[in-house]
Protein backbone atom coordinates (compact mmCIF):
# COMPACT_ATOMS: atom_id res chain seq x y z
CA UNK A 1 0.00 0.00 0.00
CA UNK A 2 0.96 3.90 -0.08
CA UNK A 3 0.73 5.40 2.81
CA UNK A 4 -1.13 7.84 3.87
CA UNK A 5 -3.57 6.21 0.75
CA UNK A 6 -5.36 3.01 0.38
CA UNK A 7 -8.34 1.92 -2.27
CA UNK A 8 -10.51 -0.58 -1.48
CA UNK A 9 -12.54 -2.46 -3.63
CA UNK A 10 -15.94 -4.54 -2.45
CA UNK A 11 -18.57 -6.34 -4.52
CA UNK A 12 -22.01 -5.37 -3.24
CA UNK A 13 -25.04 -6.76 -3.69
CA UNK A 14 -27.42 -7.74 -7.20
CA UNK A 15 -30.48 -5.71 -5.93
CA UNK A 16 -33.24 -8.37 -6.70
CA UNK A 17 -34.03 -9.34 -2.97
CA UNK A 18 -34.30 -7.89 0.22
CA UNK A 19 -30.90 -8.30 2.36
CA UNK A 20 -30.32 -10.88 4.21
CA UNK A 21 -27.84 -12.21 6.79
CA UNK A 22 -25.76 -13.61 4.12
CA UNK A 23 -25.37 -9.77 2.53
CA UNK A 24 -24.58 -8.61 6.36
CA UNK A 25 -21.57 -10.51 6.79
CA UNK A 26 -19.29 -8.21 4.13
CA UNK A 27 -21.05 -5.61 4.69
CA UNK A 28 -19.44 -5.88 8.16
CA UNK A 29 -16.36 -6.97 7.48
CA UNK A 30 -15.42 -4.53 4.92
CA UNK A 31 -17.29 -1.98 7.41
CA UNK A 32 -14.80 -2.81 9.98
CA UNK A 33 -11.54 -2.55 7.53
CA UNK A 34 -12.67 0.29 5.98
CA UNK A 35 -12.93 1.75 9.77
CA UNK A 36 -9.91 0.44 10.80
CA UNK A 37 -7.85 1.92 7.94
CA UNK A 38 -9.38 5.47 9.04
CA UNK A 39 -8.19 4.92 12.44
CA UNK A 40 -4.69 4.13 11.39
CA UNK A 41 -4.52 7.55 9.34
CA UNK A 42 -4.68 5.96 6.17
CA UNK A 43 -6.93 8.47 3.68
CA UNK A 44 -9.01 5.61 2.28
CA UNK A 45 -11.28 5.52 -0.84
CA UNK A 46 -13.82 2.51 -0.20
CA UNK A 47 -15.97 1.52 -3.80
CA UNK A 48 -18.71 -0.90 -2.53
CA UNK A 49 -20.35 -1.02 -6.29
CA UNK A 50 -24.58 -2.69 -6.77
CA UNK A 51 -24.81 -5.44 -9.51
CA UNK A 52 -27.91 -3.89 -11.57
CA UNK A 53 -27.42 -6.04 -15.06
CA UNK A 54 -25.92 -8.90 -16.01
CA UNK A 55 -25.89 -11.20 -13.24
CA UNK A 56 -27.60 -14.27 -14.52
CA UNK A 57 -28.80 -16.69 -12.64
CA UNK A 58 -26.00 -19.76 -13.77
CA UNK A 59 -22.98 -18.02 -12.29
CA UNK A 60 -21.00 -20.55 -13.20
CA UNK A 61 -22.06 -21.59 -16.98
CA UNK A 62 -22.85 -17.95 -17.54
CA UNK A 63 -26.76 -18.75 -18.38
CA UNK A 64 -29.93 -18.06 -17.67
CA UNK A 65 -32.33 -15.26 -16.99
CA UNK A 66 -30.66 -11.81 -15.41
CA UNK A 67 -31.73 -12.04 -11.89
CA UNK A 68 -33.04 -8.08 -12.03
CA UNK A 69 -35.21 -8.91 -14.94
CA UNK A 70 -36.53 -12.24 -13.73
CA UNK A 71 -38.14 -10.08 -10.76
CA UNK A 72 -39.54 -7.08 -12.95
CA UNK A 73 -40.94 -9.69 -15.07
CA UNK A 74 -42.68 -11.84 -11.98
CA UNK A 75 -43.79 -7.84 -10.61
CA UNK A 76 -44.47 -6.64 -13.75
CA UNK A 77 -42.10 -3.91 -13.38
CA UNK A 78 -39.38 -2.08 -15.12
CA UNK A 79 -36.37 -3.42 -14.16
CA UNK A 80 -34.70 -0.12 -12.87
CA UNK A 81 -38.03 -0.15 -10.47
CA UNK A 82 -36.95 -3.36 -8.94
CA UNK A 83 -33.18 -1.81 -9.05
CA UNK A 84 -34.24 1.29 -6.77
CA UNK A 85 -36.52 -0.70 -4.53
CA UNK A 86 -33.91 -3.02 -3.72
CA UNK A 87 -30.93 -0.67 -3.39
CA UNK A 88 -32.79 1.63 -1.21
CA UNK A 89 -34.40 -1.38 1.40
CA UNK A 90 -29.77 -2.58 1.33
CA UNK A 91 -29.27 0.81 2.32
CA UNK A 92 -31.71 1.19 4.57
CA UNK A 93 -31.37 -2.30 6.90
CA UNK A 94 -27.53 -1.99 6.38
CA UNK A 95 -27.69 1.58 7.81
CA UNK A 96 -29.16 0.12 10.75
CA UNK A 97 -25.93 -1.95 11.63
CA UNK A 98 -24.15 0.94 11.64
CA UNK A 99 -22.64 -0.21 8.47
CA UNK A 100 -20.48 3.05 7.07
CA UNK A 101 -21.71 4.55 3.67
CA UNK A 102 -18.38 3.61 0.89
CA UNK A 103 -17.24 6.85 -0.79
CA UNK A 104 -18.23 5.85 -4.04
CA UNK A 105 -21.30 3.22 -4.61
CA UNK A 106 -21.23 2.89 -8.42
CA UNK A 107 -23.73 0.87 -10.62
CA UNK A 108 -23.35 -1.81 -13.35
CA UNK A 109 -25.83 0.29 -15.51
CA UNK A 110 -24.24 3.89 -14.83
CA UNK A 111 -20.92 2.47 -16.33
CA UNK A 112 -21.81 0.53 -19.95
CA UNK A 113 -19.63 3.30 -22.12
CA UNK A 114 -16.38 2.21 -19.46
CA UNK A 115 -17.05 -1.69 -19.60
CA UNK A 116 -17.39 -1.42 -23.66
CA UNK A 117 -14.42 0.72 -23.43
CA UNK A 118 -12.29 -2.31 -22.31
CA UNK A 119 -14.07 -4.80 -24.46
CA UNK A 120 -12.40 -2.97 -27.56
CA UNK A 121 -8.84 -3.34 -25.31
CA UNK A 122 -9.44 -7.05 -25.11
CA UNK A 123 -9.89 -7.42 -28.54
CA UNK A 124 -7.56 -5.40 -29.62
CA UNK A 125 -5.10 -7.30 -27.75
CA UNK A 126 -6.58 -10.80 -29.17
CA UNK A 127 -7.84 -12.04 -25.85
CA UNK A 128 -11.48 -11.78 -26.89
CA UNK A 129 -13.84 -12.35 -30.25
CA UNK A 130 -16.95 -11.55 -31.47
CA UNK A 131 -19.39 -14.07 -33.06
CA UNK A 132 -22.93 -13.22 -33.82
CA UNK A 133 -23.29 -9.74 -31.70
CA UNK A 134 -21.67 -11.13 -28.58
CA UNK A 135 -17.89 -10.90 -27.53
CA UNK A 136 -15.87 -14.18 -25.36
CA UNK A 137 -13.16 -13.65 -23.31
CA UNK A 138 -10.49 -16.77 -25.12
CA UNK A 139 -9.45 -18.59 -21.48
CA UNK A 140 -7.42 -20.74 -23.31
CA UNK A 141 -5.30 -18.29 -24.48
CA UNK A 142 -5.24 -16.20 -21.33
CA UNK A 143 -4.33 -19.47 -19.52
CA UNK A 144 -1.58 -20.36 -21.86
CA UNK A 145 -0.30 -17.04 -21.49
CA UNK A 146 -1.02 -16.17 -17.52
CA UNK A 147 -2.18 -19.44 -16.33
CA UNK A 148 -5.55 -18.93 -15.16
CA UNK A 149 -7.49 -20.17 -11.85
CA UNK A 150 -4.18 -19.47 -9.52
CA UNK A 151 -6.76 -17.10 -6.87
CA UNK A 152 -9.30 -20.57 -6.26
CA UNK A 153 -6.34 -22.99 -6.84
CA UNK A 154 -8.26 -24.58 -9.71
CA UNK A 155 -6.59 -25.30 -12.65
CA UNK A 156 -8.44 -25.44 -16.55
CA UNK A 157 -8.51 -29.70 -16.59
CA UNK A 158 -10.39 -30.39 -13.71
CA UNK A 159 -12.93 -27.38 -14.30
CA UNK A 160 -13.03 -28.97 -18.24
CA UNK A 161 -14.02 -31.82 -16.47
CA UNK A 162 -16.78 -30.82 -14.03
CA UNK A 163 -18.26 -28.72 -17.08
CA UNK A 164 -21.30 -30.78 -17.63
CA UNK A 165 -21.23 -32.21 -20.79
CA UNK A 166 -20.20 -29.28 -22.68
CA UNK A 167 -23.48 -27.92 -22.56
CA UNK A 168 -24.35 -24.58 -23.05
CA UNK A 169 -20.81 -24.02 -24.74
CA UNK A 170 -23.50 -22.56 -27.46
CA UNK A 171 -21.32 -20.57 -29.71
CA UNK A 172 -18.43 -20.12 -27.75
CA UNK A 173 -14.66 -21.73 -28.88
CA UNK A 174 -14.06 -22.54 -25.73
CA UNK A 175 -16.27 -24.05 -22.64
CA UNK A 176 -15.28 -22.22 -19.90
CA UNK A 177 -15.02 -18.92 -22.38
CA UNK A 178 -17.15 -16.52 -20.74
CA UNK A 179 -19.19 -13.05 -22.25
CA UNK A 180 -18.03 -10.02 -21.96
CA UNK A 181 -21.05 -8.52 -24.07
CA UNK A 182 -24.29 -10.27 -24.95
CA UNK A 183 -26.53 -10.07 -27.59
CA UNK A 184 -30.30 -9.00 -26.28
CA UNK A 185 -32.76 -11.05 -27.81
CA UNK A 186 -35.53 -9.29 -28.26
CA UNK A 187 -37.75 -10.10 -25.06
CA UNK A 188 -34.69 -8.00 -23.30
CA UNK A 189 -35.62 -5.39 -21.10
CA UNK A 190 -32.25 -4.21 -20.68
CA UNK A 191 -30.04 -3.53 -23.59
CA UNK A 192 -27.63 -0.66 -24.75
CA UNK A 193 -26.32 -0.25 -28.63
CA UNK A 194 -22.49 -1.12 -29.52
CA UNK A 195 -20.32 -2.09 -32.49
CA UNK A 196 -21.05 -5.49 -31.85
CA UNK A 197 -25.04 -5.77 -30.89
CA UNK A 198 -27.91 -4.08 -28.68
CA UNK A 199 -26.46 -5.93 -25.95
CA UNK A 200 -25.43 -6.01 -22.30
CA UNK A 201 -22.13 -7.03 -20.55
CA UNK A 202 -21.18 -9.74 -18.55
CA UNK A 203 -21.36 -9.93 -14.99
CA UNK A 204 -17.66 -9.73 -14.33
CA UNK A 205 -16.86 -6.97 -16.87
CA UNK A 206 -18.34 -4.05 -14.35
CA UNK A 207 -15.76 -4.97 -11.37
CA UNK A 208 -13.10 -4.91 -13.59
CA UNK A 209 -14.65 -1.68 -15.14
CA UNK A 210 -15.50 -0.03 -12.32
CA UNK A 211 -12.14 -0.85 -9.84
CA UNK A 212 -10.18 0.52 -12.59
CA UNK A 213 -11.84 4.05 -13.31
CA UNK A 214 -12.12 4.66 -9.74
CA UNK A 215 -8.77 3.53 -7.84
CA UNK A 216 -6.73 2.84 -10.38
CA UNK A 217 -4.94 -0.18 -12.96
CA UNK A 218 -3.47 -1.63 -9.67
CA UNK A 219 -4.92 -1.28 -6.11
CA UNK A 220 -4.37 -2.17 -2.98
CA UNK A 221 -7.47 -4.27 -1.00
CA UNK A 222 -10.39 -6.12 -2.94
CA UNK A 223 -13.28 -7.71 -0.65
CA UNK A 224 -16.21 -9.90 -1.20
CA UNK A 225 -17.70 -13.08 -0.15
CA UNK A 226 -15.76 -16.20 -0.59
CA UNK A 227 -18.39 -17.42 -3.41
CA UNK A 228 -16.90 -14.35 -5.61
CA UNK A 229 -14.01 -16.49 -6.04
CA UNK A 230 -14.88 -18.40 -8.92
CA UNK A 231 -15.72 -17.52 -11.19
CA UNK A 232 -16.28 -14.05 -10.27
CA UNK A 233 -13.22 -13.14 -9.21
CA UNK A 234 -10.84 -15.30 -11.19
CA UNK A 235 -12.47 -13.95 -14.29
CA UNK A 236 -12.41 -10.41 -13.09
CA UNK A 237 -8.41 -10.92 -12.63
CA UNK A 238 -8.31 -12.61 -16.13
CA UNK A 239 -9.84 -9.47 -17.50
CA UNK A 240 -7.78 -7.18 -15.59
CA UNK A 241 -4.99 -8.45 -16.34
CA UNK A 242 -4.48 -8.48 -19.75
CA UNK A 243 -6.18 -4.72 -20.26
CA UNK A 244 -3.96 -3.27 -17.82
CA UNK A 245 -0.72 -5.39 -18.14
CA UNK A 246 -0.76 -5.96 -14.33
CA UNK A 247 -2.48 -7.89 -11.59
CA UNK A 248 -5.16 -5.52 -10.67
CA UNK A 249 -5.01 -6.11 -6.67
CA UNK A 250 -2.42 -6.20 -3.80
CA UNK A 251 -4.59 -7.94 -1.35
CA UNK A 252 -7.28 -10.44 -2.12
CA UNK A 253 -9.95 -10.52 1.55
CA UNK A 254 -12.98 -13.02 1.33
CA UNK A 255 -15.27 -13.34 4.14
CA UNK A 256 -16.38 -16.88 4.45
CA UNK A 257 -20.37 -18.04 4.28
CA UNK A 258 -23.04 -18.08 7.17
CA UNK A 259 -24.10 -21.68 7.33
CA UNK A 260 -27.97 -23.31 8.76
CA UNK A 261 -27.37 -26.54 10.36
CA UNK A 262 -23.67 -26.77 7.98
CA UNK A 263 -25.41 -25.88 4.96
CA UNK A 264 -24.60 -22.09 3.21
CA UNK A 265 -27.53 -19.44 3.97
CA UNK A 266 -28.64 -18.66 0.39
CA UNK A 267 -31.29 -17.18 -1.43
CA UNK A 268 -31.41 -20.14 -3.84
CA UNK A 269 -31.66 -22.42 -0.87
CA UNK A 270 -34.49 -21.31 0.58
CA UNK A 271 -32.78 -21.20 4.18
CA UNK A 272 -31.86 -17.63 4.70
CA UNK A 273 -33.12 -14.89 7.02
CA UNK A 274 -33.68 -11.61 5.57
CA UNK A 275 -32.47 -8.79 8.48
CA UNK A 276 -35.83 -7.04 8.77
CA UNK A 277 -36.82 -11.28 9.61
CA UNK A 278 -34.24 -11.06 12.39
CA UNK A 279 -34.75 -7.22 13.75
CA UNK A 280 -38.65 -7.88 14.16
CA UNK A 281 -38.49 -11.88 14.89
CA UNK A 282 -40.64 -12.80 12.12
CA UNK A 283 -39.39 -15.79 11.07
CA UNK A 284 -39.99 -19.60 11.75
CA UNK A 285 -36.06 -20.20 12.19
CA UNK A 286 -36.25 -17.32 14.98
CA UNK A 287 -37.51 -17.76 18.76
CA UNK A 288 -37.22 -14.08 19.27
CA UNK A 289 -36.34 -10.57 17.63
CA UNK A 290 -32.65 -9.45 17.74
CA UNK A 291 -31.35 -5.79 17.40
CA UNK A 292 -29.26 -4.75 15.09
CA UNK A 293 -26.69 -4.43 17.45
CA UNK A 294 -26.55 -7.82 18.47
CA UNK A 295 -26.41 -9.09 15.03
CA UNK A 296 -23.35 -7.10 14.51
CA UNK A 297 -21.86 -8.64 17.42
CA UNK A 298 -22.34 -11.82 16.21
CA UNK A 299 -20.52 -11.46 13.40
CA UNK A 300 -17.70 -9.94 14.99
CA UNK A 301 -17.42 -13.64 17.38
CA UNK A 302 -15.72 -15.46 14.34
CA UNK A 303 -13.07 -14.67 12.06
CA UNK A 304 -14.15 -13.28 8.79
CA UNK A 305 -12.62 -15.85 6.98
CA UNK A 306 -14.53 -18.99 8.48
CA UNK A 307 -17.70 -19.97 8.51
CA UNK A 308 -20.12 -18.60 11.12
CA UNK A 309 -23.20 -20.97 11.95
CA UNK A 310 -26.28 -19.55 12.80
CA UNK A 311 -28.37 -20.45 15.63
CA UNK A 312 -30.66 -18.77 18.05
CA UNK A 313 -28.66 -19.85 21.27
CA UNK A 314 -25.61 -18.01 19.22
CA UNK A 315 -27.40 -14.97 18.88
CA UNK A 316 -28.79 -14.80 22.21
CA UNK A 317 -25.06 -15.54 23.65
CA UNK A 318 -24.28 -12.20 21.39
CA UNK A 319 -27.12 -10.08 22.96
CA UNK A 320 -25.42 -11.23 26.31
CA UNK A 321 -21.63 -10.67 25.47
CA UNK A 322 -22.70 -6.84 23.63
CA UNK A 323 -24.85 -6.36 27.03
CA UNK A 324 -22.20 -7.38 29.31
CA UNK A 325 -19.58 -5.08 27.04
CA UNK A 326 -21.79 -1.84 27.31
CA UNK A 327 -22.69 -1.90 30.90
CA UNK A 328 -18.72 -1.92 31.55
CA UNK A 329 -18.12 0.86 29.50
CA UNK A 330 -21.13 2.40 31.23
CA UNK A 331 -19.22 1.82 34.34
CA UNK A 332 -16.15 4.14 32.92
CA UNK A 333 -16.94 7.51 33.98
CA UNK A 334 -18.04 6.22 37.22
CA UNK A 335 -14.77 5.09 38.44
CA UNK A 336 -12.32 6.84 40.90
CA UNK A 337 -8.49 6.55 40.37
CA UNK A 338 -5.88 5.79 42.91
CA UNK A 339 -2.15 6.69 43.17
CA UNK A 340 -1.24 3.69 41.53
CA UNK A 341 -2.10 0.68 39.00
CA UNK A 342 -2.30 -2.40 40.04
CA UNK A 343 -3.17 -3.49 36.20
CA UNK A 344 -1.23 -3.06 32.84
CA UNK A 345 -3.73 -1.23 30.25
CA UNK A 346 -0.70 -0.43 28.23
CA UNK A 347 0.00 -4.15 27.64
CA UNK A 348 -3.71 -4.37 26.96
CA UNK A 349 -3.73 -1.58 24.31
CA UNK A 350 -1.14 -3.01 22.44
CA UNK A 351 -2.89 -6.45 22.53
CA UNK A 352 -5.99 -4.68 20.79
CA UNK A 353 -3.64 -3.22 17.97
CA UNK A 354 -2.25 -5.96 17.22
CA UNK A 355 -4.96 -8.51 17.25
CA UNK A 356 -7.06 -6.05 14.69
CA UNK A 357 -3.50 -5.77 12.88
CA UNK A 358 -3.36 -9.54 12.37
CA UNK A 359 -5.79 -9.96 9.68
CA UNK A 360 -8.45 -8.07 11.33
CA UNK A 361 -8.84 -10.58 14.33
CA UNK A 362 -11.89 -9.50 15.67
CA UNK A 363 -12.42 -12.62 18.34
CA UNK A 364 -8.99 -11.81 19.50
CA UNK A 365 -9.57 -8.19 20.25
CA UNK A 366 -13.23 -8.91 21.80
CA UNK A 367 -10.84 -10.66 24.51
CA UNK A 368 -9.05 -8.17 25.15
CA UNK A 369 -12.53 -5.60 25.27
CA UNK A 370 -13.87 -8.46 27.78
CA UNK A 371 -10.42 -8.38 29.69
CA UNK A 372 -11.12 -4.28 29.93
CA UNK A 373 -14.52 -5.02 31.28
CA UNK A 374 -13.41 -7.61 33.86
CA UNK A 375 -10.58 -4.68 34.90
CA UNK A 376 -13.53 -1.99 34.89
CA UNK A 377 -15.59 -4.31 37.36
CA UNK A 378 -12.25 -5.11 39.44
CA UNK A 379 -11.77 -1.25 39.85
CA UNK A 380 -15.34 -0.13 41.11
CA UNK A 381 -15.11 -2.98 43.69
CA UNK A 382 -11.87 -1.87 44.72
CA UNK A 383 -10.12 -4.92 43.82
CA UNK A 384 -7.99 -3.41 41.39
CA UNK A 385 -6.22 -0.07 41.23
CA UNK A 386 -5.91 2.62 38.65
CA UNK A 387 -4.42 5.88 38.58
CA UNK A 388 -5.87 9.07 36.24
CA UNK A 389 -3.52 8.28 33.20
CA UNK A 390 -3.77 4.55 33.12
CA UNK A 391 -7.64 5.18 33.50
CA UNK A 392 -7.22 8.02 30.38
CA UNK A 393 -5.41 5.19 28.31
CA UNK A 394 -8.36 2.37 29.32
CA UNK A 395 -11.78 4.80 28.72
CA UNK A 396 -10.12 5.59 25.24
CA UNK A 397 -9.23 1.97 24.02
CA UNK A 398 -12.87 0.58 24.98
CA UNK A 399 -14.61 3.56 23.25
CA UNK A 400 -12.10 4.08 20.16
CA UNK A 401 -12.35 -0.27 19.64
CA UNK A 402 -15.70 -0.79 20.70
CA UNK A 403 -17.49 2.10 18.98
CA UNK A 404 -15.07 3.65 16.07
CA UNK A 405 -13.42 0.26 14.90
CA UNK A 406 -16.21 -2.26 15.95
CA UNK A 407 -18.82 0.34 15.04
CA UNK A 408 -20.68 -0.88 18.24
CA UNK A 409 -23.59 1.55 19.61
CA UNK A 410 -25.09 1.35 22.87
CA UNK A 411 -28.54 3.89 22.28
CA UNK A 412 -29.78 1.18 19.66
CA UNK A 413 -29.91 -1.22 22.46
CA UNK A 414 -30.94 1.56 24.95
CA UNK A 415 -34.04 3.08 22.79
CA UNK A 416 -35.26 -0.50 21.97
CA UNK A 417 -35.67 -2.02 25.45
CA UNK A 418 -37.57 1.45 25.87
CA UNK A 419 -39.40 1.52 23.56
CA UNK A 420 -40.37 -2.35 24.28
CA UNK A 421 -40.93 -0.87 28.21
CA UNK A 422 -43.49 1.63 26.91
CA UNK A 423 -45.45 -1.09 24.97
CA UNK A 424 -46.13 -2.89 28.11
CA UNK A 425 -47.19 0.11 30.25
CA UNK A 426 -49.45 1.10 27.53
CA UNK A 427 -51.06 -2.11 27.55
CA UNK A 428 -51.02 -2.35 31.22
CA UNK A 429 -53.38 1.17 31.69
CA UNK A 430 -55.31 0.18 28.79
CA UNK A 431 -56.24 -3.06 30.23
CA UNK A 432 -56.76 -1.52 33.61
CA UNK A 433 -59.08 0.89 31.36
CA UNK A 434 -61.36 -2.23 30.11
CA UNK A 435 -61.80 -3.42 33.76
CA UNK A 436 -62.96 -0.32 34.77
CA UNK A 437 -65.41 -0.37 31.82
CA UNK A 438 -66.35 -4.02 32.47
CA UNK A 439 -67.18 -2.55 35.82
CA UNK A 440 -69.01 0.15 34.21
CA UNK A 441 -66.79 2.68 36.05
CA UNK A 442 -67.22 4.97 32.70
CA UNK A 443 -65.46 7.69 34.85
CA UNK A 444 -62.36 6.02 35.47
CA UNK A 445 -61.98 4.22 31.87
CA UNK A 446 -62.86 8.17 29.86
CA UNK A 447 -60.33 9.63 32.79
CA UNK A 448 -57.10 6.78 31.26
CA UNK A 449 -58.11 7.66 27.60
CA UNK A 450 -58.04 11.60 27.82
CA UNK A 451 -54.91 11.52 30.44
CA UNK A 452 -53.57 9.38 27.51
CA UNK A 453 -54.68 11.08 24.81
CA UNK A 454 -52.93 14.41 26.69
CA UNK A 455 -49.78 12.65 26.44
CA UNK A 456 -50.47 12.40 22.19
CA UNK A 457 -51.21 8.71 22.79
CA UNK A 458 -54.30 8.08 20.47
CA UNK A 459 -56.75 5.01 21.74
CA UNK A 460 -58.92 3.21 19.61
CA UNK A 461 -61.54 0.80 20.18
CA UNK A 462 -62.15 -1.59 17.18
CA UNK A 463 -64.06 -5.01 17.29
CA UNK A 464 -60.46 -6.88 17.27
CA UNK A 465 -60.00 -4.86 21.08
CA UNK A 466 -58.39 -1.74 22.28
CA UNK A 467 -55.34 -0.29 19.53
CA UNK A 468 -53.60 2.46 20.56
CA UNK A 469 -50.21 4.77 18.56
CA UNK A 470 -48.35 7.49 18.91
CA UNK A 471 -49.53 10.98 17.78
CA UNK A 472 -46.08 11.60 17.22
CA UNK A 473 -46.85 14.86 15.28
CA UNK A 474 -48.22 16.44 18.57
CA UNK A 475 -45.34 14.92 20.49
CA UNK A 476 -42.70 16.66 19.03
ZN1 LIG B 1 -17.48 -8.06 -8.40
Amino acid sequence: MHPPFAGIYVCGPTVYGDPHLGHARPAITFDILYRYLKHLGFKVRYVRNITDVGHLEDEVAGEGEDKILKKARLEQLEPMEVVQFYINRYHYFIDKLNVLQPSIEPQASGHIIEQQLLIKELLNKGFAYEINGSVYFDLKKYNETFGYGKLSGRNIEDMLSNTRELEGQGEKRFPLDFALWKKADPSHLMHWPSLWSDGFPGWHLECSAMSRKYLGEQFDIHGGGMDLIFPHHECEIAQSTVANDKQPVRYWMHNNMITINGQKMAKSKGNFITLEELFEGKNVMLEKDFSPMTIRFYMLQAHYSSTLDFSNDALKAAEQGLNRLMKGLALLPKLKTSDVSTVDVISLQEKAYEAMSDDLNCPVLLGSLFEGVRIINAVKDGKELLTTGDLDVLSKLMQTFTYDILGLLPEENQNRSNEQLLDKLIDLLLQQRTEAKARKDYKASDHIRDQLAALGFVVKDTKKGTEWELNTENTK
